[in-house]
């Protein structure tokens, strides 16, 4: 899989879009401010209107662009899926991951919009002074900065989207962290160019990494692993039941509490005591949520975003990335790899 074929097409056509709808914002701002300009004229409803303007925009938009992505690794993948659960994951992730994209821009506009008020104040600025201050928070130059990581995200959660779809069939892929050439200098990037995931990054890294980034992951088919071959190949020897129960005591022994939640250790937890693990949550006064039918609780809500996106954007409950999401450490995943082998969960291998 190369990178997305009309990526500079989509990143302008949403650029355009957010750059003329954030310029229509800024007027009515300024409008609704005066002169001189007072944060007490402007409703409560403008920054409600803002979200809302933003989500018309970027969530039809991001849907399509899933579902392109989704579209393009279909046609490369050996065997079918079924399309109305990926259109059905695509408005899913679109409405969870969008939602959150849109507070998140609205909260910054809001915040800048506020502290350059103020700084017109303390440094006696003039109206055009402030007026290009918010030039550049309401500004073209955003709006790209939003269109490029968008269209990153949008791309790689479709072709996700299908990857889950195959791995309940059984075929398992493997994602290799693309960089465009010319962000090889990214020092975020630039080291996870051709690694697997796994090494040196994991779900949560993206991508996007980062605001702009334009990295991209390619789907391959496992290849079996030098030094782990008895495991790999379906020669394997069968796994004596003491080894399982041995695995299994390792695996267990290891499972995060709430404790290791509350405490930082641990980004973020799922229910594990049939609903008391999230009264206890509930009671401590953290993070809680639910996707379809996982409690989820965390210190704030975005250390529990990677998971909370993993999962509705069709992400399986019990596999490795969702292991890797809840914080677990390589060592305590390989451990957990070899028992989904010996037991024969090999559709949690993703
Ligand atoms: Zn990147």
């Amino acid at each position: 899989m190369a990178d997305i074929p009309n990526r500079d097409e989509l990143e302008r056509i949403l650029a355009r879009k957010l750059g003329g709808l954030q310029k229509r914002q800024m007027g009515k701002l300024l409008e609704l401010m005066g002169d001189p300009p007072d944060l007490n004229n402007v409703p409560m409803s403008f920054w409600d209107d803002i979200g809302m303007e933003l989500g018309q925009v970027v969530l039809p938009f991001s849907e399509r662009v899933y579902l392109e992505g989704a579209q393009r690794l279909m046609s490369e993948s050996p065997v079918g899926v079924d399309w109305s659960l990926v259109n059905q994951a695509a408005s899913d992730w679109s409405r969870n991951s969008g939602s959150q994209l849109i507070r998140d821009i609205s909260a910054t506009s809001r915040r800048a919009t506020q502290e350059a008020v103020s700084t017109y104040y303390e440094q006696a600025w003039t109206m055009g002074d402030l007026r290009k201050k918010l030039g550049s928070i309401y500004s073209p130059v955003r709006a790209e900065m939003i269109a490029v990581t968008e269209v990153t995200r949008a791309a790689a959660e479709g072709e996700r989207g299908i990857v889950s779809e195959l791995s309940k069939q059984g075929i398992t892929m493997v994602e290799v962290w693309q960089t465009n050439n010319d962000e090889l200098v990214c020092p975020i990037c630039g080291p996870r160019h051709d690694k697997p995931k796994g090494d040196g990054w994991s779900r949560s890294d993206g991508p996007p990494a980062h605001p702009r980034c334009r990295c991209w992951v390619n789907h391959e088919l496992p290849k079996p692993k030098e030094g782990a071959v008895e495991v790999d190949q379906e020669v394997a020897q069968p796994v004596s039941q003491g080894v399982i129960d041995q695995l299994r005591k390792q695996v267990a022994s290891s499972t995060h509490s709430l404790d290791d939640v509350i405490s930082g250790r641990v980004p973020v937890g799922v229910e594990g005591r049939r609903g008391a693990d999230i009264i206890a949550a509930q009671e401590a006064g953290i993070y809680t949520t639910r996707v379809g039918s996982t409690p989820i609780y965390a210190l704030t809500e975005s250390n529990a975003k990677p998971l909370i996106d993993y999962l509705s954007s069709g992400g399986r409950y019990g596999s490795v990335t969702f292991s890797e999401l809840l914080g677990y450490t390589k060592k305590e995943i390989e451990i957990y790899i070899r028992f989904l082998q010996a037991t024969g969960q090999v559709e949690l291998l993703i």
